[in-house]
């Protein structure tokens, strides 16, 4: 919910104001113009517009259109109540009307905005009187929104992921935002680049846009996290370290970083810092970089942006004269090449790669082009299977960008309008200002597997998504973890479905899961060996199928490998690849093994470290000894853990047979026995598992027994 926000208690207004002082002392101001002055008139301007409304909606379908037409307009939704908030002009009101909506004033939503600004407004003062004269939102973090980086913290953030691992991370400057241009403070305009670049050869492209709207909380968050998903899991994640070797992520993660900072500050701000429009110091000022894009710019007869300056979707007075939206159009046109012809009714091929996201809040929804009307791109039936795909993971609702109205200049424009790349605009979440427990809880986990899906398919996103997706790879024998011998076989196993699919609006069709295969090391795309897998149950005939197939390791170096394993639908079309680690060493895998027969004190299994040994047993004649050389003084722990059909029991003896402990517990029970050497001298003490029921095989009499001294 956009206004209702935890109130700073005392105590918490303290705390937050002593973190404050401590970022203002630790960090210089990240412009020299005066900022906290300009923030001032800007929070009383704000507390003045008061044509802040309830709109009732008449049904869901026609909420989420008003959603997508009223995006800059709308403040709050609360669908399970029945309506959504919205700032209106008089006409505005009337056309909603029209629509069905019912319309009542909103006064709780002004105080609970007067109360945050009137927060934030105190807390700039409280860090002016501690000395940092005429700066206000250069702190490091927002006020009750500590989740959220900052535009400096998202920099610092990238610049660290670039200076720590130069092989994977570029930070990239490819532009100025409006006030850099003139002098005014901004920003660089900047896109953080990761990709394994000691990988060489073409690779398919995703390039994401975060925080186009500056008030839009989430959005450039959940890229840095993204990004932090693929550089951290480099090595450690399996699908993260492929994506990184064979695919391109660009992120700019700030595209208006000027609003941003007016953002930052508690204003509800949209549009670019541009003083040309609307009056150098109102509040309303800025062009809507989101309706400034040249492709299609001012294209639906005024329906779908607005040329008055003081509105929030204000066209600008040409096409990209906005330096930011000038820079997002020449680096997409400088990281993809045209596949699309000239005329709005042509199609991409399928085969075309690449893709674009463009990350909005709030709205629950994943959308494509067109927005400029309700026909769908020749490409739509592609674009509706993968945003659809998309909508599985986070939950919203997929549909073509068109609402009640068109929308015109927008950012899918350079990408999928001039070019014919796959482009999709994400609106994360349920309000502006999200609480960090909601982002954290609900729309981080269930956005970032939306972006790897992206990840995965970018090479073919016309095509990849509708083959079927693999899940749950795992390898027998820990060759995922602790790994296996050369010449040890390991057996796959894994989940294909062709199901993963929100079908919450219209009905995607579902295929027959028909194929499985996996690779080593070399992808398919890289003309690697295809090693067949089999359906577990026989057939290949449903929509969802458990796979398993044999790999075979002999000649394989030592490393970490990778195991890539796809799945192809009844049509042919293999889908995605999901990976698995695969580790070839030469050490004995920890944990040693009890060497047979060792069913007496005499053929005991000397134990010269601490450690663990797995055993296994399945006769009521056998036994299991060990002996350690225990020092004097010493204690030491025996501790027996059965596999849970099974009961042994634990003995602890000296060198002459006398019994100095046992624990005797029942099926499935850890037993353990601790015993101390007070002889004055090194003696050896000999540990006995004791078969007593339930083993009835390797498979099922298993134990394992850590000795500690
Ligand atoms: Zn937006």
């Amino acid at each position: 919910m956009a206004f209702v926000r935890p109130r700073f208690s005392q105590s918490t207004l303290g705390m937050a104001l002593a973190a404050l002082c401590l970022a203002v002392s630790a960090f210089p101001a990240a412009s020299a113009d005066d900022h906290g002055a300009d923030m001032r008139a800007l929070r009383v301007q704000e507390k003045l517009r008061t044509n802040i409304y309830k709109a009732y909606f008449p049904d869901l379908a026609t909420a989420r259109k008003a959603a997508i037409t009223f995006h800059a307009n709308l403040l709050e939704s609360q669908y399970d109540n029945g309506f959504l908030v919205l700032e209106l002009t008089p006409q505005e009101i009337a056309t909603l009307r029209s629509f069905g909506f019912r319309i009542e004033s909103a006064p709780e939503f002004i105080q609970m905005r007067d109360d945050l600004l009137n927060q934030i407004q105190q807390a700039a003062d409280a860090r002016q009187r501690m000395g940092a004269a005429s700066t206000d939102v250069t702190v490091q973090s927002i006020p009750s929104y500590a989740c959220y980086e900052t535009v400096e913290e998202t920099f610092a953030a990238a610049q660290a992921f670039a200076t720590a691992n130069p092989t994977l991370a570029t930070w990239l400057d490819v532009g100025d935002s409006w006030q850099k241009t003139q002098g005014l403070g901004g920003y660089d305009m900047r896109v953080l680049k990761i990709t394994n670049s000691a990988i060489g050869g073409t690779k398919p492209r995703l390039f994401i846009t975060s925080a186009i709207h500056a008030r839009e909380y989430t959005t450039a968050p959940l890229s840095l996290e993204f990004a932090r998903w693929l550089i951290n899991g480099y090595g450690t994640n399996p699908d993260a370290t492929w994506i990184v070797d064979h695919h391109e992520v660009h992120l700019l993660l700030q595209t208006n970083p000027d609003g941003r900072k007016k953002a930052e500050g508690g204003l509800l701000w949209r549009k670019n810092t541009n003083t040309n429009y609307c009056g150098a110091t109102s509040n309303s000022r800025g062009a809507d970089l989101n309706r400034n894009f040249a492709f299609q710019w001012n294209s639906t007869g005024g329906q779908g942006s607005s040329g008055n300056q003081c509105d929030e979707t204000y066209r600008g007075p040409s096409a990209a004269s906005e330096p930011e939206v000038q820079a997002v159009q020449n680096y997409v046109r400088s990281i993809f090449p045209d596949r699309r012809g000239p005329n709005v009714g042509d199609g991409a091929p399928a085969d075309t790669m690449g893709m674009h996201i463009d990350i909005h809040s709030y709205s629950q929804l994943v959308l494509w082009p067109w927005g400029t009307t309700s026909t769908p791109t020749a490409n739509g039936t592609a674009l509706q299977t993968l945003g659809r795909r998309l909508a599985y993971f986070n939950g919203y609702t997929p549909e073509q960008s068109i609402g009640l109205y068109p929308t015109d200049g927008t950012s899918d424009g350079p990408s999928y309008g001039e070019l014919g790349v796959a482009a999709y605009t994400i609106e994360l979440g349920s309000s502006f200002f999200e609480s960090c427990t909601t982002y954290n809880n609900t729309t981080k986990p269930k956005n970032l597997p939306a972006l790897i899906y992206a990840a995965k398919v970018v090479r073919a996103p016309y095509q990849i998504p509708s083959g079927a997706d693999v899940t749950s790879v795992t390898l027998s024998n820990d060759a995922s973890g602790a790994g296996v011998t050369p010449g040890t076989p390991v057996t796959i196993t894994a989940s294909a479905t062709d199901t993963r699919f929100n079908q919450s609006n219209g009905t995607e069709p579902t295929q027959a899961v028909t194929g499985a295969e996996a690779y080593i090391d070399t992808p398919p795309w890289s003309g690697g060996a295809p090693i067949a897998l089999s359906p577990s149950d026989g057939s290949f005939n449903s929509t969802t199928e458990g796979i398993t197939g044999t790999l075979s390791t002999a000649g394989l170096p030592l490393g970490k490998h990778l195991v890539f394993v796809r799945a192809k639908v009844a049509s042919g079309q293999w889908g995605p690849v999901t990976a698995q680690f695969l580790k070839i060493t030469n050490v004995v895998p920890p944990g040693n093994n009890e060497t047979e027969p060792n069913d007496s004190r005499g053929a005991a299994n000397a134990v010269s470290t601490p450690g663990s040994w797995n055993g296994a047993m399945s006769a009521s004649t056998d036994n299991d000894y060990f002996v350690v050389n225990l020092p004097a003084g010493k204690t030491l722990a025996a501790t027996l853990t059965p596999n849970s059909s099974s009961d042994y029991d634990l003995y602890v003896y000296d060198a002459a047979g006398t019994q100095l402990g046992k624990s005797e517990k029942g099926t499935g029970a850890v037993d353990s026995v601790s015993v101390t050497n007070g002889t004055g001298a090194s003696a050896q003490r000999f540990v006995r598992v004791k078969y007593y029921s339930g083993g009835t095989g390797a498979t099922n009499g298993k134990y394992t027994l850590g000795l500690n001294w």
